[in-house]
């Protein structure tokens, strides 16, 4: 059997907005395929770049413990390794050097160098895998097992879902391998959780671990990209996913869970047989998850209750419904409405998740949003700008209008990066002007702000007649209040 040190690239401290907000979470889909890969019998160890001030610690375990293997794999579950950020790659690809100089043989895998193969072959690794790629990283080990002296071409060979230098990606049509069954538990020992649980009890005073039921989604919203599942949605079932959070409020004793499923639950019964396998163990701990507003109904909000979700976080996007259909997001903003009403009547928290500067978004738009925001005051919201990721529709519709930076480099970026209605500068004040009209939302000056806003935004137009729609007729300052 071989030594295998798993890594990942996402370092908390190189992206401020993050750290500040001090809610780190244990790399899980790393630590899925460090358990898959132990159970198969091999030696292995884990370097966690999340709360790492930098790469001494991984340098150390490269000439300590002097791996056959260095895999990287990085988190899929969480959205800021989906999101491929600038700084995280150049994180990885110097990690990758460090690697490549001590003669480890190197494996990458994940939603940036699923995009971009060629930043990673070039930094280093003999093989990129694409998407989750499971069945092909074990048939690798498999391989390198049996023979460490074969070269990249060597060990991909006939193999789906891999690249090597030279090949865009090779074995594309290579027939499928059956994919691995992810053992019972990840390998939650090889992390520092006593490390985790101090920064979120000094920040927020309680201790949140991460848990997934569910990879992927069937949904086909024009912008997300879906480099690792594609449009599958392949669920685990809920008696499993009950022991596993049994397990974890035995052995680490977390406050609150958060679900990294992109859609939790989505049917009535699976949640119900959840809730009750829960009941049956004793009981779950507190969780948030992620969910669509057209999958909110009575019975749902009533199942969620019961299994013990305290907040669910919705992927409203926008309150205008021109929009929503732009996105091809398939719901209605009457759902979301519902939603809201359904979940805080159960007394479940609700987040929005909404979006600012997508194709053909204008002002009127924005106050769409803003009015859903104030009628229907959720507890919270995360706003961020249009961000075009290969592999969408979307980014196909601006991709010509992209410049030279096409990946934000932290998650604060909040650069528009295509020829939207508006400056970045603008959405970010509307992105703080939401933030405020839920934190505060009796503030008399929040109208006022709208309205300098709106008229900034009107002298803007006027300034900048390469904007591409007529700018809105402006309402006087009452109509915003
Ligand atoms: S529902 Fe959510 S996860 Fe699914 S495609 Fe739409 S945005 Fe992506």
């Amino acid at each position: 059997m071989i030594s295998i040190l798993v890594c990942h690239s996402y370092f908390l401290r190189f992206d401020q907005k993050q750290a500040e907000r001090a809610k780190p979470y244990p790399p899980l889909a790393t630590l899925q395929v460090a358990s898959l890969l132990r159970k198969a019998g091999h030696e292995v160890a884990l370097f966690d770049a999340m709360l790492a001030e930098d790469f001494s610690r991984f340098e150390r375990q490269l000439d300590v413990l002097k791996p056959q293997v260095v895999l990287f794999y990085e988190d899929n579950y969480n959205f800021l390794s989906k999101m491929c950020l600038g700084r995280m790659r150049r994180a990885a690809c110097e990690m990758l050097g460090l690697a490549r100089v001590r003669g480890a043989r190197i494996v990458v895998g994940g939603s940036d160098a699923s995009d971009s193969p060629g930043e990673y072959l070039a930094a280093g690794a003999e093989v990129v895998l694409h998407g989750e790629a499971l069945a092909t990283l074990m048939a690798l080990i498999d391989r390198l097992n049996a023979d460490t002296t074969l070269d990249a071409q060597q060990l991909a060979e006939g193999l789906p879902d891999a690249s090597v230098t030279g090949a865009k990606r090779c074995n594309g049509h290579a027939a499928r391998l059956p994919e691995p069954k992810l053992a019972d538990l990840p390998a939650w020992d090889l992390i520092d959780i006593e490390k985790y649980r101090r920064v979120w009890r000094r920040a927020h005073g309680y201790f949140s671990l991460n848990m997934a039921s569910s990879r992927g989604c069937s949904f086909r919203c024009n912008w997300c990209a879906k480099p690792i599942w594609g449009n599958q949605y392949l669920q685990r079932p809920p008696r499993e996913i009950a022991a596993e959070m049994i397990h974890l409020r035995r052995h680490y004793r977390p406050d609150h869970i958060w679900f990294a499923d992109d859609i939790f639950g989505f049917r009535v019964d699976w949640v119900k047989e959840f809730a009750a396998a829960l009941a049956a163990g004793g009981g779950g701990v507190p969780f948030t998850i992620q969910l669509r507003a057209d999958l909110v109904s009575p019975r749902m909000t009533e199942a969620l209750r019961e299994a013990g979700c305290r907040e669910v976080w919705i992927g409203a996007e926008s309150g205008s419904q021109k929009i929503l259909d732009a996105m091809n997001k398939g719901t209605r903003v009457a759902e979301i409405r519902e939603a809201r009403r359904l979940l805080g009547g159960a007394g479940i928290r609700v987040g929005y998740f909404l979006q600012l500067g997508y194709l053909g978004e204008e002002l009127e738009d924005i106050l769409a949003t803003r009015r859903l925001v104030e009628e229907t005051r959720p507890d919270d919201v995360g706003v961020s700008v249009s961000y075009p990721l290969p592999g969408t529709k979307f980014y196909e519709a601006v991709r010509a209008q992209l410049g030279e930076k096409t990946h934000w480099q932290e998650s604060n970026d909040l650069e528009m990066m295509f020829s939207g209605t508006y400056r970045s500068d603008f959405y970010r004040a509307i992105r703080n002007l939401l933030h405020d009209e839920v934190t505060h939302p009796a503030a008399p000056e929040i109208a006022r702000r709208w309205h300098d806003l709106c008229a900034r935004e009107h002298e803007y137009r006027q300034e900048s007649p390469g904007s591409l729609a007529p700018a809105p007729a402006l309402r006087p300052a009452a109509a915003f209040t």
